[in-house]
């Protein structure tokens, strides 16, 4: 895994800004996750390769969207932690805010992160829709991110609310999400977003390519998003 991360980092120009310790702990990472999922489901992806490229490579290739030294981010649905826990360990100085609905996920990233040495991230129980009304995460970050949580209308709606005015929501997709974000066009504007753009990336090692959407939170979000999931799923 090590070799595979170190030279995919290279191949997305991330070298030079690469903490030393950064390829050992993401392999550390990694090793961690797959003994887990012996007897947890974390992650459908079982082969360490795959887990270098699928998973470290393409949430890394996230820190050539944005300067995140320094700054705050959410990960909403984290899952088994991606993309919040590599960017944490490909930028120290980024504090991160895991969160997921399910408390046994969310109970073993915090042990993993401690096992792992890192501060300033922490792994919160809660469902996205719900925390996003909570004073002291409603509009309190520079980033949100999410991958493989729900469609991109959907997800602007559980993403947007945590981000400060200023800030960024930046969403990983497939390169074929064009419907989904003409879909979503709507509810961005409604949220108090406006999409910048998007960068793909090819995942190295891999012939897959990813997208990241990029949309600008422009505007406080209205008081009455987010709604209620059921609400949420069925607007158009
Ligand atoms: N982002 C990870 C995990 C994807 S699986 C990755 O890319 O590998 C989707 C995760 O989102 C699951 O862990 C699920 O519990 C969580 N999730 C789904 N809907 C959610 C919601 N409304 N609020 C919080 N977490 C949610």
């Amino acid at each position: 895994m090590r070799e595979l991360i170190e030279t995919g980092l290279a191949q997305l120009g991330l070298a030079p800004q690469t903490p030393p310790a950064a390829p050992a702990q993401l392999e550390r990472f990694g090793r961690l996750l797959l003994e887990k999922n012996q007897v947890m489901n974390l992650t459908a992806i079982t082969d360490p390769a795959d887990v270098a490229t699928l998973h470290m490579l393409d949430c890394a290739a996230l820190l050539t969207c944005g300067d995140f030294g320094g700054k705050t981010l959410i990960d909403v649905g984290t899952g088994a932690g991606f993309p919040g826990v590599p960017l944490k360990i490909l930028e120290p100085t980024l504090t991160v805010t895991l969160l997921d609905a399910l408390g046994k996920r969310v109970d073993w990233l915090n042990e993993t992160c401690h096992a792992l040495g890192l501060e300033g991230i922490a792994a919160v129980h809660g469902r996205a829709e719900e925390a996003g009304r909570e004073a002291q995460l409603r509009e309190r970050f520079d980033f949100a991110t999410a991958r493989a949580v729900a469609e991109l209308r959907v997800l602007c709606e559980l993403c947007l609310p945590f981000v400060r005015p200023g800030g960024f929501f930046l969403a990983m997709k497939g390169t074929d999400c064009q419907q989904e974000l003409d879909r979503a066009l709507p509810v961005i504007q409604a949220l108090g977003g406006a999409v910048e753009g998007w960068r793909d990336y090819a995942i190295p090692h891999t012939h897959v390519s990813h997208r990241v959407i990029i949309v600008k939170k422009t505007a406080e979000t209205p008081f009455q998003y987010p709604r209620r999931w059921a609400k949420i799923q069925k607007a158009s």
